[in-house]
């Protein structure tokens, strides 16, 4: 099946690239196919400082960037003002459209949807000047003043046949990508009339209204671990409404190609080669452009670091204080509420003070010492030893009390915790985070005392959106006979959700809190050792074994079941969920593959290290990665050998997430300690630190409405178009360096694989 796709955008690139080709031969007189092939405005004196080997920049203003286009041998990225004859036109706009695919075939990280020139007729922004507020012309001045911007231009690489394969390989994983993974209905480009808003309220002042819905009368059940829906009438249960794009042995079947792909010499030698590029290239860009974007940034009235938005997207939320904030609170409720009957334990109700007499504790004793929450280096390689630290003072019953939302007290020290958390963001304004918080899977009442807290306690800011968190613990659940198979925790999940989404009225609070619920996360420890699954592999009804499943296979069903729930929920007009798992914090390199196939984007990835393809693909997808090296510092990876410097300079789309604060950090701005560190052992810039909180806000899943006031009015729009800087901070310089490199691999990797189907269709 994904062949099939595959080679139909190889036959459309195909016919567009020819003709393309054909007439840049007619142009240049050399075929840009030939090995060490020069750019040909190398060396033309009517175009001023373009090096031999790219090194090259100076004044060009928008002329040079016209004239640099490595793989197609000059031919423009844009039509140059007034010189395109029609035919010309015709094929710039099919070679527009060959892009635009690619793009959507990458996952759509914000497709070439819009105007692909830079420096184009229209000024730098290539956006035509008539739909643009004063504002946006303002931001246009100024960008235009600051435009002798230094492009890197870097020679030609060879197209042998080997790398014209690699090309074909690496398209059909992105395919692949695109085959599987969930888009919602409405674009944010179909949205972009949506108006404005500041926070979230003012989109829905009433967080907590009910809004009943009519009953859909649609009937549902699981076959083979995934629900199938079907319509009002379909009384027989015929025909499912929304079937995933393929079963789990297809999944399987297709991950083991990828799988097979990475592994292949000629295809890491490949990605090797062109993440170094990538790499150089910035490294040049910075060289040559700092000051200007420096300049650019001390333009940009009102706006620095401290103000722009910056999202933690990934947090998980029973450790979301700081741990000096949780002394305070455990201190202040044994002073202010002894007498509150908090614990049942060895069959008697105990009341705080009891419980701290039990522990021969008391308050004055109290200090981040006895706490001893901090990971330390006892807990590097050790995740077990990582989660007793989640004790306090070594105590599961006061990690019952305080940080438990299921207790006697029905979770009300914690969401008094989290009142004050949420407050705390929202002092800062700038802050926000999206809070991870479980559903285990071990019985369907879960969901309803989660959204009964969550109501209850009226948890809403203005600064949080909530993700929910799956841990993979099947075994556990397992062992201590709470379920029989892999069946019963996706029914204790999915069931629920289904339900209330066919009749709201089932869970009325459920259906409240699903509206505040931005997508799905996985977790557990990554570095445990599993056997990947097959196309072989026993479906969930008769995984009944006592050990754990494979994270692949978790992931499959996750994803499968939210997919259905996404689109029922998409036709009865309620909000989706992205699947955003944890994946490549430790462990096999497939955790990374499925979630390369099936996620919108991850927590992590620092395994990508260890893949030069999937680390490529990734950027090719641009897939988000809400990475943590304070974290990894504390249990997987040195802070010094973090991948973090590494993959932000490569391109690929990086954010800075705290993960546990209660465990790592130590100031009460935890993600602002995270990007101090990084500022400082990476030698980062402010246009770096403002580029990753960009990307941060990006990745979260904060309303579309808020994504446009807090980055831009068409933030979706690749480079600077998607971009204000006097809302980012960041200048436009870097967003047109990150662009035009990224179309400059894009239209290597179609060329080369156009090549090659040519070059197949011909033997055949
Ligand atoms: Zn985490």
């Amino acid at each position: 099946m994904a062949t099939a796709t595959s080679s139909d955008l190889f036959n459309a690139c195909h016919v567009v690239l020819l003709q393309h080709l054909s007439d840049a031969q007619l142009v240049e007189g050399e075929s840009p196919r030939a090995p060490g092939h020069q750019h040909p405005a190398v060396g033309r004196s009517a175009e001023p400082a373009q090096h031999a080997h790219g090194l090259g920049g100076g004044p060009g203003g928008s002329a040079p960037l016209r004239k640099a286009s490595p793989v197609l041998g000059g031919m423009p990225l844009g039509a140059p003002a007034g010189s395109t004859s029609s035919a010309a036109a015709a094929q710039d706009r099919a070679q527009k459209a060959a892009l635009d695919m690619m793009m959507a075939a990458a996952g759509g990280a914000g497709g070439l949807t819009g105007k692909l020139g830079v420096g184009g007729a229209n000024g730098p922004n290539g956006a035509g000047p008539s739909d643009k507020t004063p504002e946006q012309l303002s931001a246009a001045a100024t960008l235009a003043s600051l435009d002798d911007y230094s492009r890197v231009i870097t020679p030609e690489t060879a197209m042998t046949d080997e790398v014209e394969e690699v090309c074909a390989l690496l398209v059909e994983c992105l395919e692949l990508r695109k085959h599987w993974l969930f888009k919602p209905m409405l674009s944010p480009e179909a949205r972009r009339h949506e108006p404005e808003a500041a926070v979230p309220s003012d989109i829905n002042p009433q967080p907590f209204a009910y809004v009943p819905l009519p009953p859909s009368g649609h009937t549902f059940r699981m076959v083979d671990g995934v629900m199938a829906v079907y319509g009002p009438e379909d009384r027989q249960q015929a025909v499912n409404m929304f079937p995933v794009p393929g079963t789990a042995a297809e999944f399987f079947t297709d991950m083991h190609r990828i799988l097979r792909y990475a592994s292949s010499g000629p295809v890491k030698s490949y990605c090797h080669h062109r993440l170094m590029l990538l790499e150089q290239k910035f490294n040049l860009h910075v060289m040559l452009n700092s000051d200007k974007e420096f300049r650019a940034q001390k333009a940009a009235p009102h706006r620095d670091f401290y103000n722009v938005r910056k999202v933690d997207t990934h947090i998980h939320h029973s450790a979301c204080m700081h741990q000096k904030h949780l002394l305070r609170f455990i201190k202040s409720k044994l002073r202010k509420e002894p007498d509150e009957v908090v614990i049942f334990r060895d069959g008697k109700y105990l009341t705080l003070k009891e419980v701290f007499e039990s522990l021969k504790l008391t308050g004055y004793d109290l200090n981040v010492d006895t706490l001893d929450m901090h990971a330390d280096k006892n807990t590097f390689h050790r995740f077990d030893k990582f989660n007793l630290k989640y004790n306090p003072c070594g105590q599961s019953r006061l990690r019952e009390i305080f940080i438990k939302q299921d207790n006697l007290i029905h979770g009300r020290f914690l969401a008094e915790l989290t009142r004050e958390v949420f407050s705390d963001l929202e002092s800062s304004k700038y802050q926000h985070a999206e809070m991870r918080i479980s559903v285990y899977g071990r019985k369907a009442m879960e969901w309803d005392i989660l959204a009964a807290w969550v109501v209850g306690f009226q948890l809403h800011s203005d600064n949080n959106v909530w993700l929910i968190q799956i841990p993979r613990l099947y075994n556990v659940y397992k062992e201590t006979g709470v379920i029989e198979n892999f069946q019963q925790m996706l029914d204790n999940i999915f069931e629920p959700l289904f339900e209330v989404t066919a009749d709201p009225s089932t869970h009325p609070q459920l259906h409240v809190l699903l509206s505040h619920v931005v997508g799905f996360d996985m977790v557990d420890d990554e570095s445990k050792s599993e056997r990947r699954p097959t196309k072989h592999s026993e479906p969930p009804q008769r995984w009944n074994t006592k050990h754990n499943c494979a994270y692949a296979y978790y992931a499959y069903y996750i994803y499968a079941n939210l997919y259905a729930l996404n689109k029922f929920r998409e036709s009865r007009g309620l909000n989706t969920f992205s699947f955003r798992p944890h994946a490549g914090e430790a462990g096999d390199i497939d955790h990374l593959v499925a979630s390369f196939m099936l996620c919108e984007n991850i927590a992590h990835g620092i395994n990508l290290r260890k893949s030069p393809c999937l680390q490529y693909l990734y950027y090719l997808a641009q897939i988000g990665l809400c990475m943590s090296p304070l974290s990894n510092n504390s249990l997987f990876l040195d802070y010094h050998r973090n991948p973090f410097p590494l993959f932000f300079a490569r391109g690929l789309s990086v954010s800075l997430s705290t993960d546990d604060p209660v465990m790592i950090h130590l100031t009460k701005e935890p993600l602002v300690e995270e990007y101090s560190v990084a500022a400082q052992v990476f030698k980062m810039s402010s246009a770096d630190l403002c580029e990753i909180a960009r990307n941060g806000v990006l990745h979260s899943g904060f309303p579309h409405a808020c994504k446009k006031h807090w980055v831009a009015a068409e933030y979706w729009r690749p480079g600077p178009d998607g971009n204000d800087i006097h809302k980012t901070n960041v200048p436009n310089l870097r967003l047109r360096f990150r662009h035009e490199t990224y179309v400059d691999e894009m239209r290597l990797l179609l060329h080369g694989a156009v090549a090659y189907q040519t070059r197949k269709t011909a033997r055949e």
